[in-house]
């Protein structure tokens, strides 16, 4: 089915069309145009947020290594002069557990390995340690920070060092602290406990790339490799980025190194929860844009229809210029802008050229070109104008021997008298009365509201004049002439015609030169002056 058949293709669908469209475009665009700004802020507001979460823990973390090594730089001075007492080494050493929630466990241990003083295991006292990491402690003789490992009783747990010098500055052995990462200490409380609601979760890994501290207990210790951020994290640079896990989550997460434990911070949030917001977001700019828009569509209707319709009215005058009623219907369309009313002008002046032709067209077609008098047509045409309420005479008159000023003067010199004697008609007529020139040589004359008796006077007064006149290329010139009444609501006006021609009938036959009346058809009488 074409197109055009479904709807009218006129101006104001057109318009109609092209304004929507273009307000829904404009619509689209801006809604686009602000999803994609949301969009961008959304991410980076989220990702500069945990970068700012995860430096922030991270140097926070820092820091409490630092501390805890004060704090156990400082036990070490309690407890060097102690080393010969147990039971004031035991109480130093719960001291220092016990005057913060730093630590989980406290130890003096030997230089020899063996387990001096302990809090709150006060049983492990004598046990000697000989695992690779207190091994490592006592040959490193320095502050460390252990590399977090499951203890005997399956416990995560980091140790802090601190080197044991007795007055002399002889290594003694060292004081060391438990922190159980998944037990109750400030460290937990730093790194283990986040309460999001958005889907944003923080994590943390050692120097190898172990979950250390993770939402999802049952992680603990895994170890994670291809995730690009703790790449990162772990060649000591912060930052952050957008990157699939490796679990395949798209995730926006920023990240921090602790310098001193070799660890690394990252404070994250799935992609998808994020974007999540800006669904609800643009729903509401959507909710908020639309009553506008609901307005602005039945104002665009208006519009196109208030533009169109002088157009469209004018088209559809266009269609039958030729009615008589048309220029007033044009005249009275509000064409309210430039174009439109250029147009309206330029089809009024149309219309007035076409309406002066047409008549002209008709004078012509109701005239005699010869004479000017109207011809058949024309007669009819006055015949039906004065209708059947109108009595009239009618008088019908023939030039005598014409054919012999033809033959004698030629055709152009009969003509010429022809028009001599049209003068001669007008001449001795009324502007009411109708001439007509029927034939070659033959006139009818309609004389309306004019009884028989006048008529057959005026018939008898041309007849004279013609007789008396003085015409071209001949010496004189005669007519014969029949007159009959035409009443009003009378027999057909056809009939009358023929009697009056019956009259000049018997004209001719009374010798020409004449004029015979004849009221029926059946009595015919001459008019003598
Ligand atoms: P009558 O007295 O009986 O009327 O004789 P007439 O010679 O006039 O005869 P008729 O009326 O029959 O002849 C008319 C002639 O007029 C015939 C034709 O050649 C000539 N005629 C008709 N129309 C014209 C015309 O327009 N111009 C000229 N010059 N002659 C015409
Ligand atoms: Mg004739
Ligand atoms: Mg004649």
């Amino acid at each position: 089915m074409k197109l055009s058949t479904l709807f009218r293709l006129d101006l104001r669908t057109l318009i109609l069309l092209l304004a929507i469209g273009s307000a829904l475009l404009t619509l689209l665009n801006v809604f686009y145009a602000s999803y994609q700004a949301q969009h961008r802020l959304l991410l980076h507001s989220t990702l500069e947020a945990n970068r700012v979460y995860a430096t922030k823990l991270a140097e926070v973390t820092n820091h409490f290594f630092r501390t805890a090594w004060q704090q156990l730089a400082y036990s070490t001075g309690q407890v060097r002069d102690r080393l010969d007492d147990p039971a004031r080494l035991q109480q130093a050493t719960q001291d220092l557990l016990y005057q913060s929630d730093n630590f989980n466990a406290v130890a003096v241990v030997s230089k020899y390995g063996k387990i001096l003083a302990a809090a709150p295991f006060e049983q492990h006292k004598a046990l000697r340690l000989d695992t690779e990491g207190h091994k490592a402690i006592l040959r490193r003789r320095a502050p460390l920070i252990s590399q977090p490992y499951l203890s005997a009783d399956n416990r995560l747990v980091v140790t802090l060092s601190y080197p044991l010098l007795d007055s002399a500055g002889e290594y003694q052995g060292y004081l060391g602290a438990d922190i159980f990462l998944t037990e109750a200490n400030v460290l937990n409380l730093l790194l283990g406990q986040h309460y999001y609601q958005d889907g944003s979760y923080l994590y943390v890994v050692d120097s190898e790339k172990h979950l250390i501290y993770h939402p999802d207990n049952t992680r603990l210790g895994e170890q994670i490799e291809g995730n690009p951020v703790i790449d990162s994290v772990l060649l000591g640079n912060s930052g952050e980025q957008r990157l699939l896990n490796s679990q395949g989550l798209d995730m926006l997460a920023g990240f921090a190194p602790v310098p001193l434990s070799g660890w690394g911070v990252v404070a994250q949030r799935p992609t998808a929860a994020t974007l999540s917001e800006l669904n609800a977001k643009m729903r509401g700019i959507f909710i908020g844009i639309l009553p506008l828009t609901l307005l602005t569509l039945p104002c665009i209707w208006l519009l196109a229809a208030l533009i169109s319709r002088p157009l469209w009215q004018l088209a559809r005058h266009a269609q039958h210029m030729d009615s008589p009623e048309v220029p007033q219907q044009i005249r009275r369309i509000r064409s309210w802008y430039f174009e439109a009313r250029q147009l309206r002008q330029a089809m009024l002046k149309g219309i007035g050229l076409l309406h002066e032709k047409i008549t002209q067209l008709n004078i012509d077609s109701l005239t005699d070109p010869m004479t000017g008098l109207l011809n058949r047509r024309g007669l009819q045409t006055m015949l039906d104008r004065l209708g059947d309420d109108t009595a009239f005479a009618v008088i019908a008159l023939d030039i005598d021997h014409f054919k012999a000023i033809n033959d004698s003067k030629g055709h152009a010199a009969g003509d010429e008298v022809i028009r001599f004697l049209a003068r001669m008609m007008q001449e001795n007529s009324r502007d009411s009365d109708i001439l007509c020139r029927s034939g070659g040589e033959e006139f009818v004359m309609l004389l309306p509201e004019v009884t028989l008796a006048v008529a057959s006077q005026v018939a008898e007064r041309l007849r004279r004049h013609v007789a008396h006149s003085t015409p071209p290329f001949v010496d004189s010139l005669t007519i014969s002439l029949g007159v009959t009444h035409h009443a009003a609501r009378g027999p057909a006006v056809r009939q009358s015609l023929k009697i009056a021609d019956a009259a000049l009938y018997q004209a001719k036959q009374a010798g020409r030169n004449r004029v015979m009346v004849s009221p029926d058809g059946e009595h015919f009488k001459s008019v003598v002056s």
